[in-house]
């Protein structure tokens, strides 16, 4: 039976991609061995894997060794040597760091990175990226929330009315919308925008206000992503920008082109037109950010707005996170396993098919690299 071993995530990455239930659904098709620890900080206890059927293995070294899929979050590169067919599975963000393909370029490594999973119905399950935004989306308006001087709702009290907090959000994808339904719920008016004119409708069913920028380029064959605007285009947005900005609260920046630097959304001029108190929480801080100004993973402050970029936000509800991402992990596998003959031509396998026996394959990260070359 194909042995499967569970990497246990480093340092703040509290997170694992497979929970004692994942274990449990795979139980029969597979071995499981899991990394001693693996689950703690998310909530799961080694004894709950050994209940679901998972063998407990002490080192990563001795975990990749004695598995022939490999499945982690992020990279774990080895400093051993490895030997034999291993298939590594895991959210690699290659098209934003392909510098990591060197490591897995060696004869029997497979490796398959979820992030490229296309939005098809078919493959919705596996969808890591929707996991991830939604739980990124709530998080960021938490966080929001928590550093505001203000509270987000309307509040009548013995001294008066607190006005509800007004939130602009910008991209209304899966993390945009959750950030606009979270902050609806906790009472604040929400304004957002978002380059896909076919967002407008998903952010009025929310409450929130769409903002309409005319000129935008959608292009159909994008697979449901957003495609590069001109610069013409860009400069009027920032306009309209600036003067939604400067009434607000908050703001939660989530707006991204796969394998692209993300849009600059928010100038520093912007910045300093805000209100003092002003948060702004960007969480495409990770791939460059919405906001000129934002650091990863520190916080600013300019002017008396407070600017955060976190770059792993979904590690902060990591118990969620991790039952999102198992079921999308599992889905993955029971699928791989019932289809790995088609490695090339099954439209989900060959989309996430990075390396193939230590050769880099996959179309968009070849082409990403032709074109910075
Ligand atoms: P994403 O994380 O790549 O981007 C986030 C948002 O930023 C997107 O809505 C994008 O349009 C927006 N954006 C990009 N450039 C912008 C700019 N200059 N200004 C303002 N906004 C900008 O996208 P995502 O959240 O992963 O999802 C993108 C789309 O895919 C959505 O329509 C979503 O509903 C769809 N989707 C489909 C499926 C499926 O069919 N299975 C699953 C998940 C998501």
């Amino acid at each position: 039976m194909v042995r499967i071993g569970v990497l246990k995530e480093p340092g703040e990455r509290r997170l694992t991609v497979l929970t004692p239930a994942g274990a449990e659904r795979l139980k029969g098709q597979a071995e499981i061995l899991v990394q001693r620890d693996a689950g703690r900080s998310a909530g799961f206890t080694d004894a709950a894997y050994e209940a679901a059927g998972a063998k407990l293995v002490d080192s990563k070294e001795e975990l990749m060794a004695a598995s022939d899929i490999i499945l982690s979050y992020g990279h774990h590169h080895t400093t051993g040597p490895l030997s034999g067919g291993k298939t590594f599975i895991g959210i690699f963000n290659f098209l934003w760091e392909p510098q990591h393909l060197a490591h897995y370029q060696h004869p029997g490594f497979h490796v398959h990175s979820l992030d490229l999973i296309p939005r098809s119905t078919l493959a919705q399950a596996m969808d890591v990226l929707s996991s991830v935004g939604s739980i990124s989306g709530y998080q960021a308006v938490l966080l929001a929330a928590e550093r505001s001087l203000a509270t987000v709702p309307m509040i009548t009290s013995a001294g008066g009315t607190l006005r509800p907090a007004k939130f602009l959000v910008m991209g209304a994808g899966v993390a945009g919308l959750q950030a606009i339904a979270t902050a609806r719920r906790l009472g604040a008016v929400v304004k957002a925008y978002d380059v896909r004119t076919a967002s407008k409708e998903e952010v009025q069913s929310l409450g929130a206000t769409f903002i309409e920028v005319e000129g935008s380029v959608d292009d159909q064959s994008a697979g449901g992503y957003a495609t590069e605007q001109s610069e013409a285009f860009l400069q009027r947005v920032r306009e309209r920008i600036h003067e939604e900005a400067a009434q607000a609260d908050v703001v939660i920046t989530t707006a991204r082109i796969p394998g692209k630097k993300a849009p600059l959304l928010l100038t520093e001029e912007m910045v300093m037109g805000m209100k003092p108190g002003a948060v702004v929480v960007d969480i495409a801080a990770a791939t460059g950010g919405n906001c000129a100004l934002t650091e990863p993973d520190r916080t600013v402050m300019r002017n008396e707005v407070t600017i955060l970029g976190p770059t792993s936000i979904e590690s902060s509800c990591a118990h969620s996170t991790s039952f999102l991402l198992s079921n999308n992990y599992v889905a993955f596998i029971e699928y791989m396993l019932k289809h790995g003959e088609e490695l090339e031509t099954d439209p989900i396998l060959s989309s996430t098919l990075v390396v193939k026996d230590g050769r880099s394959v996959n179309e968009r990260v070849l082409a990403l690299q032709a074109a910075a070359n």
